[in-house]
């Protein structure tokens, strides 16, 4: 029988001079990668079992721990990777799917990374923040086609359902289930305090946080985990999910181990039953069905929220949200390939769809070219890292962004890609009682207004570089970006000129 022997991909280095013995790795790390060894006094590691949470250096009090890449390598080259080849010994052994975390991870170009900001010269003065009014609030949903007026000339409020942020960001899709209670709790509260949204995700909404509703936006998926006459009327919004940029095409899978307690009730399913989101939704197959959906979404919640379609952003991304415009619904939500998951096939995440940058302003320019732009918003997410990406991304034509990993980044996850084996050593990916009470939702709240706050004071500061007081006048307007290091086709994509241009 051939031996798959897999070298670990980290090493524990422990500095023995400063390990003082106190077991708190050991009791840290959910992966038992740490270990005291009574007889011989001394604390050993178990690489195999590290994830990279960084858990351990962390709280390490004597900074005796460090994490390392290791220089193990194979005869690779360019053709077969370390990873290629690893990846293939594990599927010989268990002739199973791979299954893997968080957002594609592959060298695809990142296009926010080749796009320049202007700022304001000589001509057109810059404004200063701190003195003169920026307006960063944003309105989503259709906007009035003409302004009507009554008998006495007073404009008719015909305005359909929208939601007021009070800065272009909300938190994306993470469904209670996959994310732990107190990670909900936080991104609610923080939602509230902010004055933006949260997501429910596919996982139905616990009814300790109804309270947050009018934060909150709560999504319908091909399972329908969760949904109810109730449940609609809760959120602001309701969003109709058609795909997920990690994987694109598929559906979802939550394992029976976590379908306990609260959550098997909250998703209105069974205790240890597997929660499996079909790929389609099975009443749709055209956008004569969505528009169906829509309406009834809108009809159970009397036309008093708006409605978002959320599709991955694949190659006819453009065609599909020209369609979901014509459907009725309000906002238009564009999920780009490194978006995350928390469990995802990784052939899927690594090789479908295309990056949010593409999409969006392919998006953004044919519902210009076809007039229809003003009757949906657009919502960008697929990792959004700063408050340079999101100015990029309204630049592109957005009205909004979606952050989820950047939002678990704030609440103390280090990216060690395991969400999917459920022991999340940072209490945010995990339903197990002693890791979830390790994320503190007094203080995970706190972090996300923080990073939040910041980004809208960065945000305020771009725009006031380049003379912009307003996000509405920033949107779609990429007279204020400029690409480096992009090929014709690219530029033309983006609808960019090129640096020096
Ligand atoms: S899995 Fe995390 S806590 Fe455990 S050894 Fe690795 S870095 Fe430390
Ligand atoms: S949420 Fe937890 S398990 Fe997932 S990547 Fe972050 S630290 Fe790792």
């Amino acid at each position: 029988m051939a031996v798959n022997y897999i070298y670990p991909e980290y090493e524990v280095a422990r500095n023995y001079d400063r390990c003082i013995n106190c077991k708190v790795c050991e009791n840290q790390c959910a992966n038992e990668a740490h270990e005291y060894l009574a007889d011989m006094e001394k604390m050993i590691s178990d690489h195999s079992k590290c994830v990279n949470c960084h858990r351990c250096v962390a709280l390490c009090l004597t900074r005796a721990l460090k994490i390392v890449k290791s220089n193990n390598t194979y005869r690779e080259n360019f053709n077969w990777s370390k990873k290629s080849m690893d990846e293939l010994f594990r599927q010989a052994s268990s002739g199973g799917v791979l299954l893997s975390s968080m957002g594609n991870p592959e060298p695809y170009p990142v296009y926010f990374d080749k796009i320049l900001i202007n700022a304001s010269q000589v001509t057109n003065p810059s404004i200063d923040p701190l003195r003169e009014p920026m307006e960063t609030r944003v309105t989503l949903g259709a906007k009035p086609q003409i302004i009507e007026r009554d008998k006495s000339g007073r404009i008719k409020n015909n305005l359909p359902p929208q939601l007021k942020l009070s800065m272009p960001i909300m938190f994306s899709a993470m469904s209670y289930g996959s994310l732990s209670y107190n990670a909900h709790e936080s991104l609610a509260r923080a939602a509230e305090e902010l004055d933006i949204l949260y997501n429910t995700g596919e996982g139905g909404l616990h009814e300790d946080f109804y309270r947050h509703g009018a934060n909150t936006i709560v999504q319908v998926a091909s399972g329908r985990f969760g949904v109810h006459p109730g449940y609609l009327k809760a959120g602001a919004a309701i969003e109709i999910k058609m795909g997920q940029g990690a994987k694109p095409g598929i559906g979802g899978h939550l394992p029976g181990s976590k379908i306990v307690g609260d959550i098997s009730r909250t998703r209105m399913i069974p205790e240890g039953s597997d929660a499996i989101s079909p790929a389609p939704h099975h009443d749709i197959y055209s956008i004569e069905d969505l528009r169906q959906l829509v309406f009834s979404l809108k009809t159970a919640t009397g036309f008093q929220k708006p409605v978002i379609v959320k599709i991955a952003a694949v190659h006819n991304v453009a065609a599909i949200s020209s369609g979901i415009a014509r459907s009725g619904a309000d906002i238009i939500a564009l999920d780009g390939f490194r978006g995350g998951t928390g469990a995802a096939p990784t052939r899927t995440r690594d090789h479908v769809g295309i990056p949010i940058e593409l999409a969006l302003a392919s998006v953004d320019k044919r519902l210009r070219d076809e007039g229809i732009r003003d009757s949906v918003s657009i919502v960008a997410g697929g990792s959004i890292r700063s408050s340079a990406d999101i100015v990029k991304a309204v630049a592109l034509g957005a009205d909004a962004v979606y952050i989820g990993t950047a939002a678990l980044l704030a609440l103390g996850c280090h990216l060690c890609r395991s969400c999917h084996a459920g022991k999340c050593n940072w209490g945010i990916a995990t339903q197990i009682p002693e890791l979830t009470k390790r994320l503190n939702p007094d203080i995970g709240y706190k972090r996300l207004v923080n990073l939040l706050n910041a980004w809208k004071h960065e945000i305020k500061e771009m725009m006031g570089g380049m003379g912009i007081n307003s996000i509405e006048a920033l949107k779609g307007n990429r007279l204020m970006l400029r690409g480096i290091g992009l090929n014709v086709k690219e530029l033309e994509v983006l609808g960019l000129k090129h640096a020096g241009e």
